[in-house]
C-alpha cells in the first residue's frame, strides 16, 4: 500500500486496483493525488484550481493585477 507523499499515511487503496488517470484522495489529510504511473507508482497532486496538466508556462498571464 502506497504511502501519502504530503502526511505519510497508508493510502487506503492497492497498486494493482488503480489506473493511470484514477484520482486518490488521502482520508488522513485529505488531498487529493491523480495516478500518473503505476509502475512504478506515480502520484501527482491534484489542484482543484487548475485541474489541467502540469503547466508552467501558462502561470504568467493572470495574476498580476494592482
Ligand atoms: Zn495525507
Amino acid at each position: 500500500m502506497p504511502n501519502c507523499p504530503e502526511c505519510d499515511t497508508p493510502l487506503d487503496f492497492e497498486v494493482d486496483e488503480v489506473d493511470e488517470g484514477d484520482i486518490v484522495a488521502c482520508d488522513e489529510c485529505g488531498t487529493e493525488f491523480e495516478i500518473v504511473g503505476t509502475e512504478p507508482l506515480e502520484l501527482a497532486h491534484v489542484d482543484e484550481d487548475k485541474l489541467d496538466e502540469e503547466d508552467d508556462e501558462l502561470l504568467d498571464e493572470e495574476e498580476e493585477e494592482e
